[in-house]
């Protein structure tokens, strides 16, 4: 089965050349200048004419939770529903937290995942270890994670009582990672002096949605990372900083990075355009907004598409983490510690993203590299994923640059009954999406399926200085 993408602008990390992309079976056969095979007898089973847009690697969402515990109920997208709405929106590849609970064991909890996901993705998907029990067992297991291509290992300075890690239990795993080459992903809030912000606003009657922002600031993210960039410095291991906020934070990992520290770190598509005032919307609305850590100031927001420019923040992932509003989020009114934390937008990323080259935010290079390119090498795909060359997996995205959109839970595809960008109005769309040489969705219409999707066994980080 070969497929011919014609004449579209193939976009890489380091910029852009028009030319054809011949697709054997799952892979990439060549990339040519355009018409080049036409006279030398390839025959073809399937063309696309891409003259006018862009041809890019598949998205890599880093930073996902499908069927995800919390609080007594499950994210809303089954790894089914998830990959779909991923495939729609261009990812074309996602990596999920598996979730140790305490007392059970990492291998178990592998186990657990791989079976929530097996035979149901349209969609490749990797896994993340989250270590929320330290001890020698555990630190033990995480070899054998490495060695069933789950190479990044996600703790919490946030949560006491749930996830929450001591700084001597995070020590201990990040010394195992770097014996081992492994990567520690941080949640980098200071969840113990968060706490005590908790307890004060319900104490005094503050309970509503917006309570949620203000009794977590910036300046106990910026702590954290802080902390946790000195902790991998102890170490010498690798750091990702998961959902980076805010500017205090950003700041913590720009003089790292300026050092040559292994610190990396990744920022959301909400950071960058959802902002606390969400937060105060009436009628509990603002618990569509409640994720950790919370929406920021806007003025945070520049700040944060400078250090995508900078790189110094590398990656943009969704922490996509759906609940419905109606019975889940629901759960939390009259209290916001009960809000499930968590914002719908495995399926929006991408172009949300190109949202920021329209204004001017971000080359076309840094988006592709941001969306595709650099979590495949931060998270050990590359050059299987992440890039349109010979031999790569065929995960390729024709998009369409001039499209206009209006992004509503109307029309979305994940499955959950609200957007957290309800009525934003954007510029460009995906119009044909191939997952490993499938066609996944053509001009607006699904052609994938549950089980097309494949565990990625990962490499360890391909990204360190
Ligand atoms: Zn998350």
């Amino acid at each position: 089965m070969r497929t011919l993408i014609r004449g579209g602008t193939v976009l890489s990390s380091t910029g852009a050349v028009t030319a054809d992309v011949l697709v054997d079976g799952e892979t990439i056969a060549a990339v040519t200048a355009p018409g080049m095979l036409a006279g030398q007898n390839v025959e073809v089973d399937t063309e696309f004419d891409a003259t006018g847009k862009y041809v890019m690697p598949g998205g890599i969402d880093a930073h996902t939770h499908m069927e995800m515990p919390f609080g007594g109920t499950f994210s809303a997208d089954t790894f089914e529903t998830g990959t779909r709405a991923a495939a729609w929106g261009g990812t074309t590849t996602i990596i999920d937290f598996a979730v140790q609970p305490k007392g059970s064991s990492l291998l178990s909890t592998l186990d657990n995942w791989h079976e929530k996901a097996d035979g149901d993705c349209a969609v490749d998907y990797g896994f993340h270890m989250i270590v929320s029990d330290v001890n020698d067992a555990t630190l033990k297991e995480m070899e054998s994670c490495v060695a069933a291509g789950v190479s990044s290992f996600k703790m919490f300075m946030a949560y006491p009582g749930v996830f929450y890690s001591t700084d001597g239990e995070i020590l201990r795993a990040m010394n195992k990672a770097a014996d081992i080459g492994g990567t520690i992903a941080m949640h980098a809030e200071n969840g113990i002096a968060i706490d005590e912000l908790v307890a004060r606003a319900l104490a005094e009657g503050r309970s509503e949605p917006y309570q949620h922002g203000v009794t977590r600031p910036p300046e106990l993210e910026g702590e954290a990372t802080s902390r946790a960039i000195t902790l991998a410095k102890v170490t010498g291991s690798p750091l990702y900083i998961v959902h980076l906020s805010a500017a205090q934070a950003l700041s913590a990992v720009a003089e790292a990075r300026d050092e040559g520290q292994n610190v990396f770190a990744e920022t959301c598509p909400q950071y960058l355009y959802l902002s606390i005032e969400d937060l105060g919307k009436p009628d509990f609305e603002g618990a569509k907004y409640v994720a950790s850590p919370p929406l920021r100031e806007k003025h945070h927001q520049p700040d944060l598409w400078r250090g995508l420019r900078t790189n110094d923040l590398s990656v943009v992932s969704t922490d996509h983490c759906p609940f419905c509003f109606k019975d889940q989020k629901e759960l939390g009114r009259g209290d916001f510690t009960k809000i499930p934390n968590g914002i719908p937008g495995v399926e929006h990323r991408i172009d949300l993203l190109h949202q920021g080259v329209v204004a001017g935010e971000i080359s076309l290079a840094r988006w592709v590299e941001a969306c595709s390119t650099t979590p495949a090498l931060m998270f050990g795909l590359y050059p299987r994923k992440g890039v349109i060359a010979p031999g790569a997996d065929a995960d390729i995205v024709v998009y369409d640059p001039a499209a206009e959109q209006t992004i509503s839970a109307e029309t979305h595809h994940m499955n959950v009954d609200y957007s957290a960008y309800e009525g934003m109005t954007v510029t460009g769309r995906c119009e044909t999406v191939l997952s490993r040489g499938s066609v996944v969705v053509d001009r607006g219409t699904y052609h994938g399926r549950a089980g097309h999707g494949r565990f990625l066994e990962r490499d360890l980080c391909q990204y360190l200085n």
